[in-house]
């Protein structure tokens, strides 16, 4: 029976991948994002070798979007440091430039993409959207970060007891240099950040801080964060290129989605089908992997609730070993943590293949 068109609620990389999909599948497709133009986005932009793999499989290049590769993995606490290679090559890329890159092949590809039309509910045999009624029978539920009324995803354990800001930064060509082809990971007293460069002298910071330790905003916190030796550092002489940072609170990290809790004709995709910890680097992955899985099974007239429990057995695997190093973060073992890694830095390197989406 030929497949009638789906609806898309969200344009992040799991709703525009899904989209560019069925869209070169000869599907039709309707997107709808709440935003009407590029945005920014909480995350530390690291690319996975598996995200940038999902990403080629479409024939979507991510380096001819200025992607920066980076291939050295450094972990800071206090003035210790260790450093190994990365077992692979990842890419520091802007979110704001990667998911209107796609968004832009999936109306490419002839999917209709409605910009600033945020979807408000779901109700029987369609959608309720800031543009009116929509009728749909098969929708892709990509809203990432953010739950619909009444389609909230179960606490995961740790909502609301951390928040994530992202900034941008201009870096002078000397910390361009020194930050090079590294991602880096410091760890502090109430959480850990990541920076990285995602263009040439634009260097990401995206920090997760939980909110006993948050000052009430953001000058405070980067008051905070600029005690530690390393970041005071990376700062020197750095501006601040967003007129605020991005930011999100009470996501329920470590949630997965589970089959039992299906609504037919209803995919779920992305961070709405599984949350992982941000330290490993991998939810792109799992966002883009969950799109080509659900359409290969909307095209293989699988139901939603079999394409869940496929997901579900892919990722399970990797959100809870994020999971279990974003605790590990958190506990006073750090010090015999940071003692074993540098005594042995390729350790550093084995636990982020470990980490992986298979
Ligand atoms: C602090 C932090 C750091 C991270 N770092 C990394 C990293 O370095 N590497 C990595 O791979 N992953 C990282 N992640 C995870 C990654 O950002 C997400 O897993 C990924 O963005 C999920 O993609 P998505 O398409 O599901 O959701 P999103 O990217 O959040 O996209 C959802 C889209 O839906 C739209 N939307 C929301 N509600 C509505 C509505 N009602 N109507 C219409 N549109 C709507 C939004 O505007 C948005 O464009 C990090 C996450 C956090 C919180």
């Amino acid at each position: 029976m030929p497949i009638e068109s789906v609806a898309v609620l969200g344009g992040g990389l799991a709703g525009a991948s899904a989209a560019l999909r069925l869209a070169r599948a000869g599907i039709g497709v309707d997107l709808f994002e709440r935003q009407s133009g590029p945005h920014h986005k909480v995350c530390g932009e690291f690319l996975s070798v598996e995200a940038q793999r999902d990403l080629r499989d479409m024939a979507f290049e991510p380096l001819r979007l200025g992607a920066v590769p980076i291939d050295r993995v450094r972990i800071v606490s206090g003035r210790k440091s260790a450093e190994s290679r990365l077992p692979f090559t990842a890419l520091g890329v802007s979110r704001e430039v990667l998911d209107e890159a796609l968004l832009d092949a999936a109306a490419a590809a002839g999917a209709r993409v409605l910009r600033g039309t945020r979807v408000t509910a779901i109700e029987d045999g369609g959608l309720r959207t800031s543009a009116g009624r929509f009728p749909a029978k098969t929708l892709f539920l990509a809203t990432g970060k953010h739950d619909l009324r009444g389609m909230n995803r179960p606490d995961g354990g740790e909502r609301s007891r951390h928040i994530a800001f992202k900034m941008h930064w201009k870096i002078p060509a000397r910390q361009d240099e020194e930050l090079g082809h590294a991602v880096e990971l410091v760890l502090f007293d109430g959480g850990y950040l990541g920076l990285q460069r995602v263009a040439e002298r634009v260097m990401n910071l995206c920090v997760l801080v939980r909110r006993e330790r948050f000052g009430g905003s953001w000058t405070d916190l980067l008051a905070e964060l600029m005690r530690e030796d390393h970041v005071a550092r990376r700062l020197d002489g750095a501006l601040e290129m967003l007129d605020r940072p991005a930011s999100i609170a009470g996501l329920p990290y470590g949630y997965l989605h589970h089959p039992a809790d299906d609504r037919p004709g209803l995919f779920r995709l992305g961070d709405q089908a599984g949350l992982t910890a941000p330290l490993t680097g991998d939810g792109m992955a799992i966002a883009l992997r969950s799109a080509a899985l659900a359409v290969d099974c909307l095209r293989a007239g699988r139901s939603s609730a079999s394409y869940s429990g496929l997901l579900r057995r892919e990722i399970a695997g990797q959100v809870r070993k994020a999971m279990l190093l974003h605790q590990l973060a958190a506990l006073p073992v750090l010090p015999i943590a940071m003692g074993l890694l540098r005594f042995w830095p390729p350790l550093l390197g084995r636990l982020a293949a470990a980490t992986r989406l298979a």
